[in-house]
């Protein structure tokens, strides 16, 4: 790769830049692709409860491991705290649950998902009646359990995804760890200037998902007519210019912007190209002209959560 490979933390251990994303990777194809992935050299596979695949996940690093394929020191293995496991009994169990999942007896990282809580018998909520306010179930019970999962040896970091600096700051004003990752989307429809100048100001390190602009999420999440990142005219025009494909500048600017980076794909080309887009580096014209396309665009919006009857809306959830 060019540039920073690793990232290094203040105990030594090191995240690989570029990693493998995992939402909607399916259960019957999700272990190859896994695999394949492994062989090509991704060292850093991003996975949660939640996306209903850690349990085939886990007997392809295993065979990994076994096979000598790589060494568990040499993998980066992240996972997330589901939003119906937040309360303080249940953090614990929740994380061993993913663990026996994975085949692993610890996590590299350990993220809670989303700034929102669920009872514990709703997976998603169907209504705003299926969620639990912060005021009822606060983040900071939810930290205090992810501590003693530190403490554990049950994950070897903990972080956040989906918190905005408001709400990190507030976790940190009681944190005996303090958030070391967080996780948010980040593209360039996206850039999230001022969030990640505040991880950096708090020793924060980032990591950049749907980098690829989430191109086949459910369609349920997909606003007609939108802004497509992997057809932008610049994007595009970048990539020619490079000989690189669209998608390899948007991981390139990523990694240029010094977050890690999540890209999801099932097929074995892409997996390919994405690693290789570690060999393109872009100029200074190339990071201005894509700095130009910010629009302050998601595409996970968070909406899911604001239904009606719900304690959360989505301008609290980002705090915008
Ligand atoms: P993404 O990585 O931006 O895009 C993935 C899509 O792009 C897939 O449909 C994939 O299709 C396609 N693709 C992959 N490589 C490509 C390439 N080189 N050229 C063109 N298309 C390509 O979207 P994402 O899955 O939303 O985000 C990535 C990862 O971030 C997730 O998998 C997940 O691990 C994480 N994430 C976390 C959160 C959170 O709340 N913390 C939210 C969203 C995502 P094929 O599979 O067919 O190649």
């Amino acid at each position: 790769m060019t540039g920073v490979e690793s990232h290094r933390f203040d105990n030594g251990d090191t995240m690989p830049m570029l990693g493998l994303g995992t939402w909607q990777s399916e259960p019957g194809v999700v272990a190859g692709v896994v695999a394949d992935a492994i062989g090509l050299g991704y060292r850093h596979i991003d996975c949660a409860h939640v996306y209903g695949n850690e349990a085939e996940i886990g007997p392809a690093i295993t065979d990994a491991l076994a096979d000598g394929v790589v060494s568990r020191e040499d993998l980066w293995v992240t996972s997330k705290l589901w939003n119906n496991a937040h309360a303080r009994e249940d953090v614990l169990p929740a994380l061993e649950n993913t663990l026996n999942d994975l085949g692993l007896e610890y996590l590299d990282l350990y993220h809670i998902h989303w700034p929102v809580a669920q009872p514990r018998d709703v997976l998603f909520p169907q209504s705003g009646q299926d969620l639990v306010a912060l005021e009822e179930r606060p983040l900071r019970e939810t930290w205090q359990a992810m501590e003693v999962a530190v403490e554990r040896g049950l994950t070897r970091h903990i972080g956040v995804s989906n918190f905005s600096a408001k709400k990190i700051e507030h976790l940190r004003e009681e944190a005996r760890v303090a958030p070391e990752v967080l996780q948010v989307e980040l593209h360039p429809y996206l850039q999230q200037n001022a969030l990640l100048e505040y991880c950096r100001s708090r020793g924060m390190f980032v990591t950049a998902y749907s980098p690829l602009g989430s191109p086949s999420r459910p369609e349920r999440l997909v606003v007609e007519g939108e802004p497509m990142l992997l057809e932008d005219p610049a994007v595009i025009d970048i990539a020619d210019r490079h000989a690189a494909t669209p998608g390899q500048v948007l991981i390139a600017w990523a990694l240029a912007r010094g977050t890690s980076v999540i890209p999801k794909t099932v097929r074995p080309e892409r997996l390919r190209e994405n690693r290789a887009a570690c060999e393109h580096s872009l100029s200074v014209a190339d990071m201005d002209r894509i700095g130009s396309l910010d629009r302050h665009r998601r595409y996970i919006t968070g909406d899911f959560w604001a239904k009606d009857g719900s304690p959360y809306s989505v301008k609290e959830l980002w705090d915008e």
